[in-house]
């Protein structure tokens, strides 16, 4: 081989390198072998001139292009072992991912689904309200009696809410109202970024804000958006108690249930964006990065406590898209984002039913004409 190779390289020399260095008519390089122009390119590179070459040289020239080849091979060994690193991670990566999976709670049953449905209903029923399935839109909203037009029909307040960045400077966080005139807000020596009315609001907000506080100093000076404070809170919900019993009779069963539909219970029987055919599969990969992302962070701003695995932020991600409500001020502006399951069931019409209004966090929705039992809230 070795040998075939300088004799190739000779006979580029001898018989082709002068006339086409030359650049007579009828340059040859056409007509060498693969071999014999890449020799000649060599020859080209170590010198211009037209002349002949002694065996010496042309032993030079051959062990320069091995080193080249040397070089070459080491570079094109290390790809490749680069791309089996690569693999081999991925590799892992997916077979956690399995794992992951595989730990997740089974998707809720037909009887799971009607036990939810049976627990909404429960919460709904103090109001005059019940759950209804409509067909080809799904869960939503009834009277079970004649409501008056302007009457309250339901009154709840936020699983979670937070005040939007506009707002976070103007308004108290617990409460969302402006400080009274004269007076101004006191804010969170933690994070400096939350702002209460009283004292009294920040230790009733505390509960709620000892999580996002770690987390917002964390951040520090940058504050992550509305719906991120409002993944962060709805995460750190406790997980919904048992089975709703019949104890302390239909009111104590009530109770129980608006207990379980106000917290993450409720939260849970929503539907996410995640789940649903009509929602872009980019926008779906987006949420998937963004709860990765939160995890990530989350873990990093609470090194002592386990992260939230990725499947549930998603989850709580999808179900913020789908059914977060935008709290508004009297003149109907938006101040906040709140998750509030029982009127997040209400389904959308051009044509509405009911209005929707906040007082602080809570929400009000009123009948916009009188309606008989029966009725659908939209
Ligand atoms: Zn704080």
């Amino acid at each position: 081989m070795k040998r075939n190779f300088k004799k190739s390289i000779r006979c580029a020399v001898r018989l082709c390198v002068p006339r086409a260095i030359a650049g007579g008519r009828g340059t040859p390089t056409e007509s060498l072998t693969l071999t014999q122009q890449h020799a000649m390119s060599a020859l080209m590179d170590v010198d211009g001139e037209s002349r002949g070459y002694t065996f010496e040289e042309l032993d030079l020239i051959e062990a320069k292009m091995k080193r080249e080849d040397e070089v070459e091979a080491r570079r094109l060994a290390a790809n490749d072992e680069w791309a089996d690193r690569v693999v081999a991670e991925q590799e892992q990566l997916e077979a956690r991912k399995a794992a992951e999976a595989a730990k997740r709670p089974p998707l809720p049953s037909v009887s799971a689904k009607e036990e939810e449905l049976r627990r909404f209903a429960a919460a709904l029923a103090p109001f005059g309200l019940t759950v209804d399935v409509v067909d080809g839109a799904g869960r939503g909203l009834a009277t079970t009696r004649a409501f008056a037009a302007g009457e309250l029909l339901l009154r709840v307040a936020p699983t979670a809410a937070v005040v939007d960045g506009a707002s976070a400077d103007s308004r108290c966080h617990e409460s969302f109202a402006l400080p009274k005139e004269g007076a101004s807000l006191q804010r969170c020596s933690g994070c400096r970024f939350a702002r209460y009315a009283c004292a009294a609001r920040q230790r009733d907000a505390w509960r709620c804000h000892q999580h996002e506080c770690t987390l917002l100093k964390a951040t520090r000076p940058r504050v992550p958006g509305a719906t991120l404070r409002l993944l962060a809170r709805l995460l750190r919900l406790p997980a919904p108690a048992g089975p709703v019993g019949s104890a302390g009779g239909a009111a104590g069963a009530e109770g129980a249930a608006a207990a379980w539909a106000a917290g993450s219970g409720g939260l849970m029987a929503l539907s996410s964006a995640l789940e649903m055919a009509e929602i872009a599969e980019e926008r779906k990969l987006e949420m998937g990065e963004q709860a990765a992302m939160m995890s990530g962070l989350l873990a990093h701003a609470t090194p002592g406590q386990p992260a939230p695995p990725p499947w549930l932020v998603a989850g709580i991600l999808g179900r913020i898209a789908t059914n977060a409500l935008a709290v508004t001020d009297d003149e109907l502006q938006p101040i906040g984002l709140g998750m509030y399951p029982l009127a997040a069931l209400a389904n959308h019409s051009c044509d509405p039913t009911a209005a929707q209004t906040f007082d602080g966090a809570t929400l009000e929705l009123r009948a916009l004409r009188p309606l008989a039992a029966g009725a659908p809230l939209t």
